[in-house]
């Protein structure tokens, strides 16, 4: 087909290869104007101990405005990525997010900060004075910070990067494998990567109380955290029977529609102020359970 199209001359895009390298491109060039212009934002999804209600902490999610409408960070990540963006970016959403929360950590409200990043962000020259410089001008301690990765920036060619993140652990820095169970890291890997927290990803979560196999695989990982003395967190959780199976596992932390969806920050501070602990301290989410 490429023959008869270039009579000789190789094609080597077909059309809907050309047209999605096309999109990507636009992206990139909105992406550089989206920056300039601020249409970023940073929202922030509460996790929960399931035990108690408490909120132990808040995952950073990025947010993209494009004339009114929110773009998803799965197809703006990428792109971004690409055109060299998501350096610059990353490290705003981390100052952003760093900024918030110590300031409510000054309010005496004791939370926790998750962060995204990808390998290329990892990578990026001097990521470990970055992270470190926008903890010290924030004055968020190191040891509310959680880096988020994917099983592969841990596995896959890792050598640099695990050096990378054990030197901010080393800092006091929290690690998660962030969708724990989809990617490569065997169980034979988690004894020797420098992790502190594993967050079982929405599709076993999904599956909890309809399906079989992997409520058992939940119920494994669980068990399997727990063991290693990692902390667990179920993402993904939406309806009050998978909450039900998590407690009854014992699963210590949770996050999910059901619990709380992403939202402003503005929002995350009403939210704990009108529903206070038994102490009196800002930071329950009443869960929908008896
Ligand atoms: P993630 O880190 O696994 O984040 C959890 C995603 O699940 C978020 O999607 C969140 O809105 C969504 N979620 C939370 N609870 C539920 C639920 O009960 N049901 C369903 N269906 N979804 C739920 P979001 O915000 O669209 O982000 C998607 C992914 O984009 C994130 O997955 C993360 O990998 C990436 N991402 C987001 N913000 C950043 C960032 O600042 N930096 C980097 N590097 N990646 C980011
Ligand atoms: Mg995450
Ligand atoms: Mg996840
Ligand atoms: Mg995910």
């Amino acid at each position: 087909r490429a023959k008869e199209l270039g009579g000789g001359r190789v094609e080597v895009f077909a059309p809907h290869m050309h047209a999605d390298v096309v999109r990507r491109l636009e992206l990139g060039s909105d992406l550089q104007r989206a920056l300039a212009e601020e249409q970023f934002a940073v929202e922030f999804q509460p996790v929960v101990d399931l035990a108690t209600s408490r909120v132990t902490g808040v995952e950073a999610l990025l947010r993209w405005w494009r004339d009114g409408e929110s773009v998803p960070p799965e197809e703006f990540i990428g792109p971004a990525e690409e055109s060299g963006l998501m350096i610059p970016l990353g490290d705003w959403v981390l100052r952003e997010a760093c900024r918030e929360v110590a300031r409510w950590r000054r309010d005496s409200w004791d939370v926790g900060l998750s962060v995204n990043f990808t390998a290329r962000q990892i990578g990026a020259p001097r990521f470990v004075e970055s992270v470190a410089a926008a903890l010290a001008e924030t004055g968020l301690p190191p040891q509310a910070l959680t880096l988020e990765v994917r099983e592969e920036v841990l596995v896959e060619d890792a050598g640099q990067n695990v050096e990378r993140l054990s030197a901010l652990r080393d800092l006091g820095v929290r690690l998660a494998i962030d969708d724990f169970g989809t990617g490569y890291a065997s169980l034979a890997y988690l004894g020797q990567l420098p992790v502190d927290i594993i967050k079982i990803d929405p599709s076993f979560v999904a599956g909890l109380g309809s399906d079989e196999t992997l409520t058992l695989l939940t119920r494994t990982i669980v068990r399997l955290g727990r063991d290693l003395g990692l902390t667990v967190v179920a993402e993904g959780i939406e309806r009050p029977e998978q909450l039900e199976l998590l407690r009854e596992m014992d699963c210590p932390r949770g996050q999910g529609f059901l619990v709380a969806r992403p939202m402003a920050a503005g929002r995350v501070e009403s939210l704990v102020r009108t529903n206070l602990t038994a102490q009196g301290r800002p930071g329950e989410v009443p869960l929908p359970l008896p």
